[in-house]
């Protein structure tokens, strides 16, 4: 067996170009592609329902990709230490590369393995492939995390890395070790006919990723600031699931959309680049602020009076809330694992302050459904929507799903779209179909209440409700400074 074999460990990053594991690897010598299947390696974060349909199709993509420059994807399922010990000794292998993650059960994981199999004398090396900035590369002038976006990414952008490196050319063809070890077959697909709507929307994998930015380039990115916050034109990229599971970098997002750097003023869309930065933010708190997927960032609001209400929960999971656009985006969500972010923040705020039900309940919901469910970005959207987080809308700024909807789907097409048994309601009921005369709602079909229900809540008393529980939460003595209840 060659000295110079090496084990790339593949985990969000399943891409073969820009991929700093593999190209070290590749440059060793021989490569044994692996991905390992270990649930309790996440630790209370497993990958969701919709997640895993993502990588069952993912992890399949790569394989044919790795065979197409003759290797393969050795997958095995068990502790990863035990598993990358296993096929150490087994190929003969005396590195192991991995691209890096965040997340802090992972990080802990990761720690072990790395000092355990140093302990044992290999070569063991991480490299970043997911972030432009690394979390602990960025810091205020007193030395602490960032908690407000506006000067994070100003303070990123001064950094040398805004100019990014051009990404990593992709491997033509990796060496094999002289024995292949035996891999595992993993199905992960889920059994329920529920992600069969998955299917047409999306195609997980490299390809995938390169053909939706492709496609957002040729379309997408015109005008995105202008169309982003439409959920009823495709006027966003639709590239988070990919960046989540790392099948295209946001190094090869800018070369293809030729920015030069993150501040390039010549690029005509800094919007979308910002919003790459919000990726970037999400990382960094939950980098620095690791019990956060759990506790609110702000204190005081873990003694803010959360309603239980399972009813009100299940009717909002399944979108059957009475309030259309709440209830056409929590479908969208059920039907393509994939929700518009104007959406997300309607459906969010609906949850934490009409329902007064707890952010933890939306974002493990989300968590399940989503095929782009990511830690950092789905808890710093929950926290930002209750107004617990970082930079996040103060609890009394209450969306209003009636005019949110009249606002940003103004010819209620995406309604329509997602409710059709309210396609016939004239468009100026179309929001709010109990405003509508009788008369109407019988010409377009509608039974509130047995066709569409009636709302579960009404807006203005819920508003006003919302109102005074956060009231009651600012009279309470004031808790601990945020970051030291929870970064450490
Ligand atoms: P584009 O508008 O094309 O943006 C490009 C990329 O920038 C996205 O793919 C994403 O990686 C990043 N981005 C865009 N908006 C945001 C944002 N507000 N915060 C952080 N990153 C952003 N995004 C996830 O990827 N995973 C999640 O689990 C997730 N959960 C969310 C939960 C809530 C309650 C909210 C309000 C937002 C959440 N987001 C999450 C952020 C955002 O909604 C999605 O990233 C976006 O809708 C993805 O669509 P796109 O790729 O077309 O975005």
């Amino acid at each position: 067996m060659t000295a110079a074999c090496s084990l790339v460990w593949f985990r969000q990053d399943l891409r073969l170009g820009d991929n700093p594991a593999l190209t070290a690897a590749v440059k060793r010598g021989a490569v044994v592609p692996v991905f390992i299947w270990d649930p309790e390696g996440e630790g209370q974060w497993r990958p969701g329902g919709a997640s895993r349909w993502w990588l069952h199709q993912s992890l399949a993509a790569l394989e044919s990709a790795l065979r197409e420059r003759g290797s393969r994807l050795i997958i095995r399922c068990g502790s990863t230490l035990a598993v990358l010990q296993e096929l150490l000794h087994e190929t003969g292998a005396s590195a192991v590369f991995w691209n890096r993650r965040y997340e802090p059960a992972v990080m802990a994981r990761d720690t072990g393995v790395k000092e355990a199999l140093k302990g044992r004398g290999y070569w063991v090396e991480s490299f970043n492939g997911a972030l432009l900035f690394e979390p602990w590369t960025v810091q205020n002038k007193a030395g602490k995390p960032f908690q407000v976006f506006t000067p994070f990414w100003r303070h990123c952008l001064a950094q040398p890395q805004s100019t990014p490196p051009r990404p990593l050319p992709t491997p033509k063809r990796l060496l094999s070790p002289a024995q292949w070890p035996s891999g595992e077959v993993l199905d992960l697909a889920p059994r329920l006919p529920w992600a069969n709507g998955f299917s047409p929307l999306w195609c997980p994998g490299e390809l995938g990723a390169t053909r939706a930015v492709e496609r957002f380039c040729t379309d997408g990115s015109v005008d995105y600031s202008e169309r982003r916050n439409r959920p009823d034109l495709a006027g966003t990229s639709r590239l988070s699931p990919y960046l989540h599971w790392g099948e295209i970098s946001p190094r090869q997002i800018f070369e293809r959309l030729a920015v030069k750097a993150v501040d390039d003023p010549s690029w005509r869309e800094q919007r979308f680049v910002t919003e790459l930065g919000w990726r970037e933010f999400s990382h960094h708190l939950l980098y620095h602020f690791p019990a956060t997927p759990i506790a609110p960032l702000r204190p005081e609001f873990s003694r803010f009076s959360w309603r239980t209400d399972a009813a009100q929960l299940r009717a909002w999971q399944q979108g059957r809330t009475g309030y259309p656009m709440v209830d056409a985006g929590m479908r969208e969500l059920w039907t393509t694992g994939w929700m518009h972010n104007r959406v997300r923040m309607i459906v969010a705020s609906f949850l934490v302050k009409h329902l007064r039900l707890p952010w933890q309940a939306g974002a493990s919901w989300f968590w399940d459904t989503l095929v782009d469910a990511d830690l950092a970005q789905n808890t710093m959207g929950w926290q930002w929507s209750a107004g617990c987080g970082a930079d996040a809308a103060p609890y009394f700024r209450i969306f209003n799903p009636i005019t949110q909807g009249q606002k940003f789907d103004p010819a209620g097409t995406y309604i329509r779209r997602w409710i059709p048994e309210l396609s016939s309601v004239p468009l100026e009921y179309l929001w709010a179909p109990w405003t509508a005369p009788a008369q109407e709602l019988v010409r377009a079909g509608v039974v509130l209440g047995r066709t569409y229900p009636r709302p579960i809540v009404d807006h203005a008393e819920a508003r006003i409700a919302a109102l005074k529980a956060f009231q009651e939460l600012r009279s309470l003595p004031k808790l601990l400074d945020a970051s030291r209840a929870v970064s450490s």
